[in-house]
C-alpha cells in the first residue's frame, strides 16, 4: 500500500534535531509538507531547509509547547500559512531531567511533565478542530518511550510523563475515532541523539547489553515508523503504542 502522503501537511514539534528532524525529513521524502517546530524558529530552520531541499514546502516555527498560550499562537501562525488546515500532528518535543527521587527537585519534575505531557495536550488541543475537519485520514502521533511502559530508576518524572502520554493517546483515540482521526503513540528504546549522547563508557555498554539487537537505534528508523502511521498504511490503526527498541522491552 502506498503511504499517499504527497501534498499533505504535517506539524512536527521538537524538529530542530534528533528524532524530530528524522521524522520531518522522512515525511518530506514521502512528499509531505512540514511545519518544523522548535523552541525558536532559528533552531528549526536547518531542518526546514533540509526538507525544502527534498522538494516539499517547509517552514520553521518557534514555540514553547509547555505553555498553553504559546501552543495557541503556534497553531494560529501555522493555520494562517495553511488556511485549509493540517493533516498530521507529531508531538515529539521532549526533555529529560534525570535524578533519583531523593535528589529530584520540584523544578525537575515540573519541567519534564510540562514539556512531555502538558505539551502534547497543549498542541493537540490547539490543532484538534482542524484535524477533526479533515474528514478522514488525519493523524496525531505522540512520541512516548519504552520508559513510559517499564519505568526506570532515576527517571520517575520522565516515565510518568511518557506513561501519561500513552494513556492520553488511548483517550484521544476514543474521542476522535468518530471523526476518523487516528491517534497513536510510538515508544522508542535507546536511539542515537543528543538525548543519549551523554551516556558513555560502562553506562552505555550496560544499556547496549540489554538490547537484543545489540545497538542503539537510529533516529531515521523511528522516522520511518512515524511515516508508516501517518500514511494510508496507518488507516486502521488507532489507540496503540508501537514499540521500536531493538527488542529491549520484550
Ligand atoms: P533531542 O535531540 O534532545 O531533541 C529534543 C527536541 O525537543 C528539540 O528539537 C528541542 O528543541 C525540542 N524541545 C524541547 N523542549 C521544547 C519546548 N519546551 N518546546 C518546543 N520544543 C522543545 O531529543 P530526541 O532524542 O530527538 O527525542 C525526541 C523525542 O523522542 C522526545 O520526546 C524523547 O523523549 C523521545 N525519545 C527519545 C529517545 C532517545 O533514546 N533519544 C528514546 C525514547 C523516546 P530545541 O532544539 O529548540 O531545544
Amino acid at each position: 500500500m502506498d503511504l499517499n502522503l504527497e501534498g499533505r501537511i504535517a506539524v512536527v514539534t521538537g524538529a530542530s534535531r534528533g528524532i524530530g528532524r528524522a521524522i520531518a525529513l522522512e515525511l518530506a521524502r514521502e512528499g509531505c509538507n512540514v511545519a518544523c517546530v522548535a523552541t525558536s524558529a532559528e533552531r528549526a530552520e536547518e531542518t526546514a531547509q533540509m526538507a525544502r531541499d527534498l522538494g516539499v514546502k517547509a517552514k520553521a516555527y518557534g514555540a514553547d509547547v509547555s505553555r498553553f498560550d504559546s501552543a495557541q499562537e503556534l497553531a494560529a501562525s501555522i493555520l494562517a500559512d495553511h488556511a485549509g488546515g493540517i493533516d498530521i500532528l507529531v508531538n515529539n518535543a521532549g526533555v529529560t531531567r534525570d535524578q533519583l527521587i531523593l535528589r529530584m527537585s520540584e523544578a525537575d519534575w515540573d519541567q519534564v511533565i510540562d514539556v512531555n505531557l502538558k505539551g502534547a495536550f497543549n498542541t493537540s488541543k490547539a490543532f484538534a478542530k482542524t484535524l477533526m475537519k479533515r474528514k478522514g485520514n488525519a493523524r496525531i502521533i505522540n512520541i512516548a518511550s519504552v520508559i513510559g511502559l517499564d519505568g526506570n530508576a532515576g527517571q520517575s518524572n520522565y516515565a510518568a510523563s511518557k506513561g501519561g502520554l500513552i494513556a492520553f493517546t488511548k483517550s484521544l483515540a476514543k474521542e476522535f475515532g468518530s471523526r476518523q482521526v487516528c491517534v497513536n503513540a510510538v515508544a522508542p528504546g535507546f536511539i542515537e541523539t543528543d538525548m543519549t549522547h551523554g551516556f558513555e563508557g560502562e553506562q552505555r555498554e550496560a544499556m547496549r547489553a540489554v538490547i537484543p539487537l545489540g545497538r542503539f537505534g537510529a533516529a531515521e528508523e523511528v522516522g520511518r515508523m512515524v511515516a508508516f502511521l501517518a500514511g494510508d498504511t496507518g488507516s486502521y490503526l488507532t489507540g496503540q503504542t508501537f514499540v521500536i527498541d531493538g527488542g529491549m522491552a520484550i
